[in-house]
């Protein structure tokens, strides 16, 4: 089998561009189906059991060790959670029970159990028992991987590998231990992926839509990855190698140029300069952030808090996530953008209904405008984690001003509830995205309403040239150095600066160095680039 791949190259889509050599770790059957045995000896089963928790809760008492030191105490007592309900009585029990009296396998009546308690607890009226219900899950799901001893790999102890998965959820790649993480690559997923996400802030090399057959692969083959190329090579070459080998050592050594910028101003050498922030999906990525020495974080794509579950997050839990990240950042603005959920982004708990254009479908602030409801939840927990530092609130999709009035009206109303509730808080500063031509062609009037723009360069490219951004056929003619969208852009920092108001770019177009020295002649105010961007930005300015 190996023979057969010697040397063969496969191509995917780019997540993050580095290079990597190193040997690979197959994940295979995460999502397999727990099958149901019938067992002779419960007490042996039940005694399996048992040592699968004693397992789970060392492993969580690594993971919260490793998270304290990443992502602060208050995000990582998730799992000291974890390590408690583990130890409940009631929960053991309902598992020996169903072994004992069913005679089946510890790995089913751990499962079955897990999705009962997940059930009665997403059925209780009180929300922070509600959101037990996911961490039910959790456990149950480690409980199961621990006694199959499949997908339970000890990513604590492992080699730094090259992952090859068919996907990979949140809760995988969450538990994956990130300095062991050479690259990622998987046969499914999307850009936008929790995977992808995390491959672009850690500076990882990743591929995605690699059409491998990982039945023809095994753990312990070597590869490179090379992200530039969009391509793997499966037990590589000794020429392959050699070339990899030279292709790395460029590029660390262009890494340790860049570190050499840390702390230096954003400014051309004629004394003009420009903000580069981050953009974050989840409160663990602020690590990156300030790593990367970020001068704040210019979109927070909120609504990854609200995927990969099975419920809304509750006002707690997401003020809990904005507060600390606005703590993480001490003085450093934060801005955090409400939730675009809707288009590529589905959560099938908010039962949006099948669409046939869902990119201009209901989406975003669509949503939120006609949902009030989920939008206050999030505008309260924003609100209340804007007393704590500088937090500042974005709207997306918006194409008219009626809608920013229709938005104020709403903030108000929640404003007036937390005081009512004497409840601290404090009204940010509040934006708007400009991520559609009618919100630019509009720009004069929405800047009279907004604190500030943001550009959403992804979006506003897809509806300019009617492109989806999604699809690969399309590539070639998806352009974003359009001269249409580079004149949108200069009309948006017009009117945003006619009403004293700053403008920046979130979309990946703001991470184009090619264009870095155009966006600043252009006046635009702040650029907020993916974490590892953050000081090739900087360089192309100074280099000005
Ligand atoms: C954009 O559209 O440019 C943007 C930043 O938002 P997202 O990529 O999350 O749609
Ligand atoms: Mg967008």
């Amino acid at each position: 089998m190996a023979e057969q791949l010697s040397g063969k190259k496969f191509f995917g889509k780019t997540v993050y561009s580095g290079i990597t050599m190193g040997n690979v770790m197959v994940l295979r059957g995460s999502q397999e189906r727990i099958r149901r045995t019938k067992i002779a000896d419960a007490e042996q089963e039940i005694k399996r059991v048992k040592d699968a928790v004693e397992s789970a809760k060392q492993q969580l008492g690594e993971l919260y060790d490793k998270a304290v030191k990443e992502v602060g105490e208050s995000s990582a007592a998730i799992f000291e959670v974890h390590q408690m309900m583990l130890g409940d009585d009631d929960y053991l029990d309902a598992i020996y029970h169903v072994i004992r009296t069913e005679m089946v396998n510890a790995e089913y009546a751990a499962a079955i159990t897990g999705d009962n308690f997940a059930d009665m607890f997403a059925g209780m009226d009180d929300e922070y028992m509600q959101a037990r219900s996911a961490d039910v899950k959790d456990i149950s799901a480690r409980l199961v991987r621990n006694l199959s001893g499949q997908g339970g790999v000890d990513f604590s102890t492992m080699e730094p590998s090259i992952i090859v998965a068919d996907d990979l959820s949140p809760s995988e790649t969450v538990q994956m231990d990130k300095k062991k993480i050479l690259a990622f690559v998987t046969v499914h997923g999307s850009t936008n992926s929790h995977t992808a996400i995390l491959a672009r802030m850690m500076s990882i090399p990743a591929l995605i839509g690699v059409p491998v057959d990982l039945n023809a692969l095994q753990t312990g083959m070597t590869a490179i990855v090379d992200g530039a190329a969009g391509e793997v090579i499966f037990e590589p070459t000794q020429t392959q190698c050699s070339e990899a080998e030279e292709k790395i050592r460029n590029e660390r050594e262009k890494i340790r140029l860049l570190q050499e910028l840390k702390g230096k101003k954003n400014e051309t050498s004629d004394g003009r300069s420009i903000d580069i922030y981050a953009n974050i999906g989840s409160v663990s990525d602020v690590g990156y952030v300030l790593e990367n020495d970020a001068g704040g974080i210019g979109l927070f794509r909120s609504e990854f808090l609200y995927l990969g579950r099975n419920d809304f997050p509750s006002e707690e839990e997401q003020f809990q996530a904005y507060k600390q990240v606005v703590q993480t950042m001490g003085k450093k603005k934060v801005v955090i953008r409400t939730l675009d959920i809707g288009s590529d982004k589905q959560a099938d708990y908010f039962e949006l209904g099948k669409e046939d254009n869902p990119a201009m479908g209901y989406r975003a602030i669509r949503i939120c405008l006609k949902q009030p409801e989920i939008f206050k939840t999030q505008l309260r927990a924003l609100l209340r984690a804007a007393a704590y530092g500088n937090l500042s609130v974005m709207y997306p999709m918006i194409i008219s001003a009626d809608e920013v009035k229709q938005i104020k009206t709403i903030v108000a109303e929640v404003e007036q509830e937390l005081k009512k509730d004497e409840i601290p808080y404090r009204i940010p500063e509040q934006g708007i995205m400009i991520e559609t031509p009618a919100a630019v062609m509009v720009s004069d009037e929405l800047a009279e309403l907004a604190d500030f723009f943001s550009i959403g360069t992804n979006d506003l490219t897809q509806y300019t040239l009617a492109i989806d951004r999604q699809n690969q056929r399309l590539e070639d003619f998806y352009n974003p150095h359009h001269k249409a969208i580079l004149r949108m852009i200069q009309m948006v920092v017009d009117n945003a600066h006619k009403c004293g108001k700053w403008v920046g770019i979130c979309g990946e177009l703001g991470a184009d160095t090619a264009l870095t020295e155009t966006f600043v002649n252009m006046g635009v105010d702040e650029l907020s680039v993916a974490p590892p961007m953050v000081l090739k930005v900087r360089e192309k300015v100074r280099a000005m």
